[in-house]
């Protein structure tokens, strides 16, 4: 069942109700125990990654973690999600991959982000986690306020486009984030080091200069500030499930 109409909204307001306050595990077992096998933590493994991906293995090794392998990440980030997986524990982190069909037909050089980044956004990560999302009811971001631009609105339980959204981090603050991840010795992406407070696939991703947003050096110099795997979904060329 899809998570859509009056009941569905009535849900996310309660939930959102009860858990608006809470503590980011707080939130993750009332994800858990509210749609168990039909829940999955969207990860991109990136600079602060490693703080949602600990708490839900505390909670829940099994848990069902989708990786966006656009096939455009830094290298450091694929070498990072396979050690992180394994030092914390998770037994079924997916690897999502866009569709050779998509990419033959709209992408055969690779350099679409060059011209079109929505569409390149559209072909290697909307449409793939679309896909991974199906047959699932909920589903977890690691998004916060601070972040700035659309996601200072964020709330802790939303919904998504088919499915319930748990934001459990939303409320915290990158000094929160740090801490934890101090506390618990959890390993930083390698290009943390190198200026890159928010990491994306290699073409759009630069590092930023100290004081500015963290999101800055995504698409930097563009208007574009999210990929598209949080907006609502526009009509596309590419639809989920096309055999092109
Ligand atoms: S972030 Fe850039 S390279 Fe990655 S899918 Fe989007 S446009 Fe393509």
């Amino acid at each position: 069942m899809a998570y859509e109409g009056a009941v569905a909204l009535d849900e996310v307001a309660q939930l959102n109700a009860r858990l608006r306050d809470a503590a980011p595990q707080e939130v993750l077992r009332a994800a858990v125990e509210r749609f168990g096998a039909r829940l999955a933590l969207v990860s991109s493994f990136g600079s602060e990654s490693a703080v949602l991906l600990h708490m839900a293995a505390q909670i829940d090794p099994g848990i069902t973690v989708l990786f966006l392998d656009t096939g455009m990440l830094f290298g450091q980030t694929l070498d990072y999600r396979k050690q992180l997986a394994i030092k914390l524990g998770l037994t079924d982190v997916r690897d999502l991959r866009p569709r050779f069909q998509d990419l033959a037909l709209h992408d055969p050089a690779a350099d679409l982000w060059k011209t079109d980044t929505n569409g390149c956004c559209q072909i290697r990560k909307v449409l793939p986690l679309d896909r991974a999302l199906a047959g699932m009811e909920g589903w977890i971001t690691g998004r916060k306020r601070f972040h700035g631009g659309d996601r200072l609105r964020l709330r802790v339980v939303e919904q998504g486009e088919r499915q319930i959204k748990f934001n459990p981090l939303a409320n915290w603050s990158k000094a929160q984030i740090e801490a934890y991840a101090s506390e618990h010795q959890l390993p930083a992406h390698p290009l943390v080091a190198f200026g890159y407070p928010s990491i994306g696939c290699w073409p759009c991703t630069q590092p930023v200069q100290e004081g500015e947003d963290v999101r800055a050096g995504r698409w930097a110099g563009s208007q574009k500030t999210e990929c598209g795997i949080h907006t609502p979904r526009a009509a596309s060329p590419v639809e989920v499930g096309s055999d092109i």
